[in-house]
């Protein structure tokens, strides 16, 4: 059985190289769909929304910064369509799966870095997305960068 439509969860640095590559590979038929979301993490969330000053500036530096680093993804990757990629706001996991289950994936593929107990497998936001996933998750292993 091969998968129709895979959705690849990108944090926009050079790490999603990989996590792209192997979707591809998995992509046996022309026919498998290739979909891209990044989830911009709204600044008020990051701050813990009581926070004395304006973040409106910061937040459009936040999504212009996005939307230029996926514009160089999609460069990148010929066969990935702009009608295909998607950069909304929220909580990484919950865009995640609403994403997928709107657009009926049937793979949804992340990066994994070692870390600590649990996560020593699998990175804060891959463990994340596993739990309560609509449909299968692959975690590509991330090679730790030398320090
Ligand atoms: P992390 O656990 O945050 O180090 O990220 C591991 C993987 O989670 C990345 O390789 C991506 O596949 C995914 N990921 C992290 N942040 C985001 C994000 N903002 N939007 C979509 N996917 C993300």
């Amino acid at each position: 059985m091969s998968y129709e439509h895979i959705l690849v969860a990108v944090d926009l640095t050079e790490e999603c190289d990989p996590v792209i590559k192997r979707a591809r590979e998995l992509a046996s038929t022309d026919e498998t769909k290739i979909s891209l979301v990044h989830v911009i993490e709204p600044m008020a969330m990051a701050f813990g929304g009581d926070v004395p000053m304006n973040l409106s500036q910061l937040q459009q530096q936040q999504t212009d910064q996005a939307r230029e680093r996926m514009r160089r993804v999609i460069n990148k990757y010929p066969e990935l369509i702009e009608n295909n990629v998607h950069l909304p706001y929220g909580q990484p996991r919950q865009e995640i799966h609403e994403l997928a289950k709107k657009q009926g994936c049937d793979l949804i593929v992340v990066g994994s870095h070692g870390r600590h107990g649990l996560a020593l497998l699998l990175g804060s936001t891959s463990n994340d997305v596993l739990h309560g996933a609509p449909c299968d998750v692959l975690a590509v292993r991330l090679m730790k960068k030398a320090e």
